[in-house]
């Protein structure tokens, strides 16, 4: 039986697999479906502390890998497809019917940014498409770019893009936001901020030259389309935190996060870090940050045990 499984291998995942390992507790880690997280998806991360010239998120993931490996974490691929956490020792299958026993689990499986699903969106993320504008904001100074959404998180990103694109247009699939009254005002207000009532995203152009070149808006009203020259598209049509396998069993928030008190879930001996238990900040250092915390509390945890 495992001392420790932590599931994911973001900044959450890998932090709780340095602390664990450092802590002798031999943590495995189960890769999940995309090794490193939403960071590898990013270009450059300029806001993680400790690199002053930024750093290529898969860079990051990969050094920070290297670190638990060389305090002996062990990795294995492969995807959480079902866990018993309610009776004891705990198990988690993964999808190709391993099963695997453990005294403590760290659920590090973040979120997934929800795309509106276009072929054209799928084939330029990274490349101008972007499910995070704290992360990307910085590269698109001095051009256009769009928010898609309208919701808290849209005017969020389409205020913090005001500090370097010269212009932002917002479009929203209805003639009214979902964001808080307050955030709404503040974008409708903004000088450097246009928005288009109405409208979706037919397609993404620039799939040829492999960058986002503009955008084929449609009014839902008019059916009228028209294109959009823009460098970047930000979606920010809400995050879909990766609990599936949890489902009824750890607590979540109305909104599907799970709920984790200093990283501690409802079930004693599950830890939760990074964003899969933040709807709040997602970021790289406060997900690791997190993940530090569980690899603690699991290593307190199962000193009391003993
Ligand atoms: P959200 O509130 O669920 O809003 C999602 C927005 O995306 C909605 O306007 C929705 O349109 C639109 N949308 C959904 N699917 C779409 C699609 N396929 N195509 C086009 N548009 C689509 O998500 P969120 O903005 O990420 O916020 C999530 C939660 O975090 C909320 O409770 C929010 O208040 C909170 N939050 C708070 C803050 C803050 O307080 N500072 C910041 C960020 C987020 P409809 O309106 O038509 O449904």
């Amino acid at each position: 039986m495992e001392k420790v499984i932590i599931i994911g291998t973001g900044p959450a995942g890998l932090t709780a697999a340095v602390y664990a390992a450092r802590a002798n507790l031999d943590p495995l880690v189960i890769e999940g479906f995309q090794p490193g997280g939403q960071l590898i998806t990013t270009s450059d991360v300029e806001n993680y502390p400790g690199f002053p010239e930024g750093i290529s998120g898969a860079e990051l993931m990969d050094l920070t890998r290297k670190q638990a490996e060389r305090f002996g974490a062990r990795f294995k691929a492969g995807e959480v497809a079902a866990a018993g956490l309610t009776c004891r020792p705990m198990s988690l299958t993964l999808s190709d019917g391993e099963k695997i026993e453990a005294q403590t689990i760290i659920v590090a499986t973040g979120a997934s940014a929800q795309y509106i699903g276009l072929e054209s969106e799928q084939k330029l993320i990274g490349r101008g498409v972007s499910g995070c504008a704290t992360c990307d904001g910085a590269f698109y100074r001095d051009v256009p770019v769009a928010v898609v959404g309208g919701g808290d998180t849209a005017m969020e990103d389409a205020l913090f893009l005001t500090h370097f694109a010269s212009k932002i247009t917002v479009i929203h699939r209805r003639n009214q936001f979902r964001a808080s009254q307050i955030m709404a005002e503040r974008v409708i207000a903004h000088p450097k901020i246009e928005v288009l009532w109405d409208s979706v995203i037919d397609e993404v152009l620039g799939v040829e030259k492999n960058e986002v070149t503009g955008l084929k808006v449609r009014n839902v009203k008019t059916n009228e389309v028209s294109e959009l020259a823009v460098t970047g598209l930000f979606v920010a049509i809400g995050h879909k935190p990766n609990t599936g396998p949890f489902a009824g069993q750890l607590d979540t928030d109305h909104t599907g996060y799970l709920i984790a008190k200093n990283t501690r879930t409802n079930i004693d001996g599950v830890f939760a870090a990074g964003d899969v238990q933040d709807s709040v900040y997602r970021q790289a250092i406060t997900a690791a940050g997190s993940g530090c915390a569980a690899a603690i509390e699991a290593e307190r945890y199962l000193e009391a045990q003993q």
